[in-house]
């Protein structure tokens, strides 16, 4: 943070260093907008529309890096991690690296992984194929041995109400993968589901184990198909 702080006094640019809570997602754009603004961002609506635009490091650092150097996105930081694997380490690839040469130049695998997860713990996807490219939107690679997974079973919904509690975006998720499930999308909208940030915290915390975030991401998919065919 000091650092930070230094290197944007250095610059004597009209910057000010923010620093907030550690918290899940903060790093979601309405939240961080009304955590550094306090101005809320209403529902279907672009930051732009309350005259804020929100880019990461990365994204700024390419700008830069396109405008100034006249140097084309060809490669990004991908942090390697996971307790399957040797050495885990923040590494700066080339887009198109095959995610086996990811691995291998963190030494391999200490033991043999339950899952490969690219993107984080809570919005990323399973790959089964390590030939699997790096893109632009590649941020990390995950090597999950079977203690990481979480194997349990799902059961019914226990109406506990958890999932409601955890969501930042003030959703309904149980009564929302109710509607997908019955692929009842047109009511799942009205629920606001297009809101959903698929940050994953409602499936984090669900003791039945359903599978809600896939569920919005079905839902919301759906939703889109059906809004271009009218
Ligand atoms: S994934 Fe779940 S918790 Fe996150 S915004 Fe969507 S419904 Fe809410
Ligand atoms: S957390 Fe899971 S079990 Fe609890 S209400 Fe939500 S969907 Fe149902």
């Amino acid at each position: 943070m000091e650092v930070i702080k230094k290197a944007a006094e250095n610059a004597k640019l009209p910057l000010e260093v923010v620093s907030l809570k550690v918290k899940y997602p903060q790093g979601d754009e309405k939240q961080l907008l009304k955590a550094v603004t306090g101005r809320e961002v209403p529902s279907g609506a672009l930051p732009i529309e309350i005259g804020c635009v929100v880019s990461n490091v990365g994204t700024v650092h390419a700008v830069y890096e396109a405008v100034v150097l006249d140097k084309p996105l060809i490669e990004r930081v991908v942090t390697v991690s996971g307790g399957a694997l040797k050495n885990p380490q923040n590494l700066k690839v080339r887009i198109g690296t095959p995610i086996s040469s990811l691995i291998e130049e963190c030494g391999g695998f200490k033991e043999v992984p339950a899952k490969i997860v690219v993107g984080g713990p809570m919005m990323g996807f399973t790959i089964y194929d390590l030939d699997t490219p790096v893109t632009k939107g590649t941020s990390g690679i995950l090597a999950l041995t079977s203690r990481e997974v979480n194997g349990a079973h799902r059961t019914a919904c226990i109406s506990c109400g958890r999932c409601i509690e955890a969501c930042p975006m003030g959703l309904d998720p149980t009564n929302l993968f109710k509607y997908i499930d019955h692929s009842d999308y047109d009511s799942a909208d009205s629920l606001g589901l297009m809101d959903c940030k698929e940050c994953g915290s409602c499936g984090f915390v669900c003791l039945a184990r359903i599978p809600l975030v896939q569920g919005m991401r079905l839902g919301k998919k759906m939703l889109r198909m059906k809004k271009v065919k009218s």
